[in-house]
């Protein structure tokens, strides 16, 4: 489960940070994205405002929180950081509004999970920076409108269709990150290996970039853990055989899949032929939650060719049948 791409629940911000990047230009990967936040942050430096209101989405692990924090550090603003489903009533997220300074950058994870009421409350807040406010009860129940400081909301999710159209409508800069070419992970980890004081080879960090299934935050743990066997069982020098080695028993193949992206495909071709197979189905069948499935496993196989939604449902691609060494049923007709 340490190679999954999500952040470990105990220590979502802790957890990487001797490899975060600190600022706009550390930041591997992204060209576009970065360019664009460039942009926008030196015109709001300029104005001295608030930048507007920003959405990452895409899968988890590619940098949605390092790029809100980097935000923050280059406008020289305060970061505060929440998510949807730890603002629960509407009074949680109006006690985070009413203690931002100016221009500040509030950061809320998993902006699809927000409440209903807790939403109701953001949109003046990002539209007007403006707060109303239901205090009392009963007839003695009255409104009251609070002014709050000009912020910039940075809000992520890794499922932009769960996001309401007026939520979505009121962010100025949308931004979608894209998984990771091999040579950008490839940067990201050399990089990783000299913070972390490893000497590493060229080819031994190559190997891990292109097992690391296009995402961030995995080729970190990755590095962590080749780095763990070059201690124990190399000379401490991380070489393409010892990451190779290392990386088949932690599970990931020669493409960068792990053991619930193989479960996935071989389901589909051991019990269903190829599919098209329903999702909620495969959901039963895998033990794993359907969101688990569309946000975590799916993009990364959908980009790599390896698997094809379809309206009936999904279904293995070519590419899928030679990774598992097994023949592609013959069609009627073939
Ligand atoms: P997300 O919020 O999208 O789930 P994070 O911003 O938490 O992803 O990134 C996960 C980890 O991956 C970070 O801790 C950071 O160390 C690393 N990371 C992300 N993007 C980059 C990048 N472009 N260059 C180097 N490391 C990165």
């Amino acid at each position: 489960p340490t190679l999954r791409p999500e952040p470990l629940p105990d220590d979502p911000l802790t957890e990487d940070r001797a490899l975060r990047p600190q600022g706009l230009s550390e930041f591997i990967g992204q060209a576009e994205a970065r360019a664009n936040l460039a942009v926008f942050i030196e015109s709001a430096r300029r104005r001295g405002q608030a930048m507007d209101h920003t959405l990452f989405h895409g899968p988890p692990g590619l940098g949605k929180t390092t790029l809100a924090q980097i935000m923050a550090r280059e406008l020289g603003v305060n970061f505060r950081m929440t998510s949807g489903p730890v603002l629960a009533k509407a009074g949680d997220l109006a006690a985070i509004l009413t203690n931002l300074e100016a221009r500040d950058v509030l950061f809320i994870d998993e902006i699809h999970r927000l409440s209903p009421v807790v939403e109701e409350v953001l949109y003046p807040a990002m539209e007007d920076f403006e707060l109303d406010l239901v205090i009392g009860e009963g007839p003695a129940a009255r409104t009251v409108r609070i002014e709050l400081q000009p912020f910039t909301l940075v809000g992520a999710t890794t499922r932009l269709g769960l996001l309401t159209t007026p939520l979505r409508d009121r962010f100025g800069i949308p931004t979608r990150l894209q998984f990771y070419t091999v040579p950008e992970l490839n940067e990201i980890v050399r990089r990783g290996a000299r913070l972390l004081g490893v000497p590493a080879d060229e080819d031994g960090c190559m190997e891990i970039a292109r097992r690391a299934r296009g995402t961030p935050r995995i080729a970190g743990r990755l590095l962590r853990r080749v780095v763990d066997f070059a201690l124990v069982e190399g000379d401490g020098r991380l070489t393409r055989d010892l990451a190779d080695s290392a990386l088949t028993r932690l599970g990931v193949d020669g493409i960068g899949l792990d053991g619930a992206d193989r479960r996935y495909l071989s389901l589909i071709a051991e019990h269903y032929h190829g599919g098209p197979v329903g999702i909620e189905t495969m959901a039963a069948a895998l033990s794993e939650s359907r969101d688990a499935l569309e946000e975590v496993i799916e993009p990364y196989l959908l980009q790599q060719g390896l698997i094809q939604r379809t309206p009936r449902g999904r279904m293995l691609a070519h590419r899928a049948w030679t990774h598992l060494g097994m023949a592609p049923p013959r069609l009627p007709g073939q």
